[in-house]
């Protein structure tokens, strides 16, 4: 098995897998690669690259976003695949683990560009998804109005409209209701029940949030509510930093007028209001807090920069934010690492969430969508505790353990070794 299965290879020396379970792990039940041929504003034909990727489907149908990125190739999208196989299986959702893209800068084609390509996505692997065989979702530079696109591209092509083959959606075509800030509420809850769980006292605790966009922003925005001091947060041109703790509720309506987050200290009245400083996202990484949230992009720490961390905890929101050779520094300096499978798993939850209310046709309100994700989230957030301290291993190796679990009653479900052979 290579490099990328280092975690899951920990998780297996550490836990009793059965030979069939990993055996069935090794490989991508299907990839599927197509050409998008689509006619640009200018006449020109251009034929771009997408992907689609089922990785297991041994617990229900494959579930997983379409990420448009101008880096997007098979092997990111199989990586990706294998993740939320394991994201899936973590949080007890009927799903197996999928994932999609297309090889494409979005910032450089117009809007009706964009409608084109994404429909031509649908009408390529039309036969490949569906609400009992693979359920897309926004990624990386997709969004609501792009599923509700895809959605109605698939209800065309099959002739009957079919909200549960992708979810994300805009509410007015079958949406749910708290899927926008599901990934930092489900953060939320599994951040205060490690607090919990550690005896931590939350006015004490301060956090820097590298990324502030859909996940880190609302995230932001909770912690503050509920007491943490967060003191500072970035976006892709730099960073803010108070000791005294930033105002998230300034900051946020701020960076949403003016989309930078320097301009909220710098040009604004808030600027004589609080004592602030700038940093770089290297600096940002290495401060002194006792929660680093990284909820950007993958890969911003590595071996180069893993020593340079000095928080106590870091909870990875973004998907692969920690690269895994950085894994063993981090814990080395005694850094406690809550992983991604665990740490962003709200989102997908509702994602849940809205393929029920689509299969049902009954719709069900914000109170009940954010009680469910507190359940999910807590059950599962414990579960995943009690597995790191009964095995004494991180909590990473941890949420791989549970996920093994489950992924082997479903692969033995359909006969072991034993059955086949005993009496032979
Ligand atoms: P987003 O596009 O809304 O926000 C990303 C933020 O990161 C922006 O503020 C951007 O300026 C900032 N950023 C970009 N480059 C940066 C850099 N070099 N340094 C610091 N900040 C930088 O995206 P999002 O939906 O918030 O997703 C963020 C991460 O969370 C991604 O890894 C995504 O896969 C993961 N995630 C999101 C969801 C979800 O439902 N939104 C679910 C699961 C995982």
């Amino acid at each position: 098995m290579g490099t990328k299965f280092k975690r899951l290879m920990e998780a297996l020396s550490h836990t009793t897998i059965s030979d069939d379970t990993v055996e069935r792990l090794k490989y991508p039940k299907s990839s599927l690669k197509v050409s998008i041929p689509v006619r640009m504003d200018n006449g020109d034909l251009k034929n771009f690259q997408g992907y689609r990727v089922i990785y297991n489907n041994t617990r229900g149908p494959a579930k997983g976003g379409i990420r448009f990125h101008p880096d997007v190739s098979i092997e990111e999208v199989e990586l990706l695949a294998y993740l939320m196989t394991f994201k899936c299986a973590v949080l007890n959702l009927p799903f197996g683990g999928g994932k999609g893209g297309v090889t494409v800068d979005p910032k450089s084609i117009s809007k009706f560009e964009l409608e084109r390509l994404s429909r031509g996505y649908i009408n390529a692997v039309a036969d490949f998804i569906g609400p009992d065989v693979d359920v897309p979702a926004p990624d990386v530079y997709t969004n609501q109005m792009i599923m509700g696109w895809m959605m109605d591209q698939y209800s065309i092509i099959h002739r009957k409209i079919t909200p549960a083959v992708i979810t994300g959606k805009p509410l007015s075509m079958g949406g749910s209701v708290g899927r926008d800030t599901a990934t930092a509420l489900g953060s939320f809850f599994v951040i205060r029940t490690l607090m919990k769980e550690q005896n931590c006292k939350k006015d004490s605790l301060t956090v820097a949030i590298q990324g502030f966009g859909n996940a880190g922003s609302i995230l932001a925005e909770l912690l503050f509510r509920a007491g943490y001091k967060i003191v500072a947060v970035s976006d892709s041109k730099g960073a803010i930093y108070s000791e005294n703790g930033l105002d998230i509720p300034s900051v946020r309506k701020y960076k949403n007028a003016t989309r930078d987050l320097k301009s909220v200290y710098c040009e604004d009245s808030v600027c004589n209001i609080l004592e602030h400083q700038t940093l770089n996202n290297e600096e940002l990484l290495a401060l002194d807090v006792d929660m680093l949230i990284p909820a950007a992009l993958e890969n911003q720490i590595t071996e180069v920069n893993a020593n340079a961390v000095k928080a106590k905890y870091v909870f990875e929101v973004a998907n692969g934010p920690i690269a895994s050779g950085a894994d063993e520094i981090l814990e080395e300096n005694g850094v406690i690492i809550i992983p991604d499978i665990l740490a962003n798993a709200g989102g997908v939850t509702v994602s849940y969430f809205e393929w029920i209310q689509n299969r049902t046709g009954h719709y069900w309100t914000l109170g009940k969508v954010n009680k469910r994700l507190k359940q999910k989230m807590v059950q599962e957030t414990k579960n995943v505790l009690e597995v790191s301290q009964r095995e004494s291993v991180s909590i990473r190796t941890a949420a791989y353990i549970h996920a093994l679990n489950r992924l082997e009653e479903a692969v033995n479900a359909g006969g072991t070794k034993s059955f086949y052979t005993d009496g032979i």
